[in-house]
């Protein structure tokens, strides 16, 4: 657990979010700025900083993270029209929150550009 990590505190409750999936391994959340009509955030409660900070060993829990991002897509209703996952790592990758977290966007088209 990072201690002064902000995503942490949301996951264990010690700063309120809008939670939209819970789990003992993930846990998912409403943006506070959303992008678009759905925007959330789908986090491990393991505290991994960054993508580049992930080992061997975290190979499963990313495989069933991205899982994880596909049932919370289907259950906001996103699956039949499409949707955007996204994880920023690093300064350049437009990363703010030093916790590894999905960005899970949809609920209207998104531009083709990735910038
Ligand atoms: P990133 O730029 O990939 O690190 O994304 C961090 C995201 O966290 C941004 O989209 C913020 O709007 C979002 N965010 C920051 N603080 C909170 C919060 N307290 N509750 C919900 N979302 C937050
Ligand atoms: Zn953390």
């Amino acid at each position: 657990m990072g201690e002064d990590c902000i995503f942490c505190k949301i996951a264990t409750g010690r700063i309120p979010s809008t939670s939209v999936y819970s789990d003992e391994e993930f846990y998912a959340f409403h943006d506070i700025h959303p992008l678009a009509p759905t925007h959330v955030l789908l986090v491990p409660r393991k505290h991994i900083a960054k993508l580049t900070d992930a080992k061997p060993e975290d190979g499963a829990l990313l495989g069933r993270l991205l899982l994880k991002a596909n049932e919370i897509a289907a259950q906001e209703g996103l699956a039949e029209n499409g949707f955007r996952l996204a994880i920023n790592c690093g300064p350049w990758g437009g990363q703010v929150v030093l916790h590894l977290h999905v960005h899970i966007l949809g609920g209207r088209p998104l531009a083709d550009s990735l910038g």
